[in-house]
């Protein structure tokens, strides 16, 4: 059994992260809100009476990070990004099998909800001023932190993003962490993909020289949790991560609709539930939901 601590600079507070025989706890069943309550009656005209007419969601997610969004053996992605989705479509009275995932990589995340192909995205997804010019956010639900992934036991000796400096660092096209590494950290040379297992994938085979991998600490805890025997953590987060869920523009009602959902399911447990039975099994965490940041568009 390793312990890691990972601390996040503000309300997801600290996280300990402990690795054991993959992080796993055998149990694979997940919060699956239930849909039996009846749904609140929605007033005609809203995006909620909509959706809950139509009983579907489109949902736009990562499947290719462990511990918030990763699709497996069964098909459907599972995470705790996931189960705040489903936890939004079973208050809306739509099943999770009307639940439709659809991938969304970094990049895609704006022109996916600007273009309409999903009706939210849960995906990680900070919320800035520069994303939110196209697109409206509920939330925040969860503050991860950048940090930085190396080898075990850190053969390069990077203790923060300054460690950078002269070294190859990979992060993914359109994230806000590779945003920061361009601003303000010039000297790392940055290698951009699309994904971040392209990334970590290319930090275990040295793919390009690189030495480094930098976003979110629960993406790169998820990939810890992979493979403890390849990878850590620095463990020093540099930055804010505040993770929205992503409407398209002018949904006031339904951002509304959303915190109020969050705020329930912190209030009754079903977030912490959520939490702890996905990215909870590999990091411990007490959340503290953030204050709503308001849904003026
Ligand atoms: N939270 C950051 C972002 O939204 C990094 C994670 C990601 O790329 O999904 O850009």
């Amino acid at each position: 059994m390793r312990a890691l601590r990972i601390t996040t600079l503000a309300a997801a507070a600290a996280l300990t992260l402990a690795a054991c025989g993959g992080g796993s706890d055998g149990g694979d069943d997940t919060a699956a809100p239930s849909t039996s309550e009846s749904p609140a009656a929605f007033a005609d005209g809203t995006r909620m009476k909509e959706l809950a007419d139509a009983g579907k969601i489109t949902v736009g997610t990562k499947f290719d990070q462990p511990l918030f969004g990763l699709k497996g053996l069964s098909g459907e992605p599972e995470g705790f990004d996931v189960e705040v989705a489903q936890l939004i479509a079973a208050k809306l009275g739509i099943p999770e099998d009307g639940i439709e995932y659809v991938e969304t990589v970094s990049s895609n995340r704006e022109p996916f909800l600007e273009q309409k192909q999903v009706d939210i995205v849960v995906a990680t997804y900070t919320i800035n001023d520069k994303r939110d010019e196209v697109v409206d956010f509920a939330g925040p639900y969860f503050v991860a932190g950048q940090d930085i992934l190396v080898k075990a036991d850190n053969p390069e000796g990077i203790e923060g993003p300054d460690g950078l400096a002269g070294k190859t660092v990979c992060s993914v096209s359109g994230s806000t962490p590779a945003g920061n590494i361009q601003q303000n950290y010039p000297e790392a040379k940055l290698v951009l993909f699309d994904t971040y297992t392209k990334c970590r994938d290319a930090l275990r085979d040295g793919t390009d020289g690189v030495v480094a991998v930098t976003t979110d600490n629960v993406i790169l805890s998820g990939y810890v949790s992979e493979s403890p025997d390849d990878f850590e953590l620095v463990g020093k987060t540099f930055r804010d991560e505040p993770y929205g869920i992503g409407l398209p523009e002018g949904q006031e009602e339904f951002c509304q609709f959303i915190n109020e959902v969050l705020q329930e399911a912190d209030e009754d447990g079903t977030l912490q539930k959520a939490f702890d039975d996905t990215a909870g099994k590999f990091i411990e965490s007490e959340l503290e939901l953030p204050e709503p940041r308001g849904c003026d568009s």
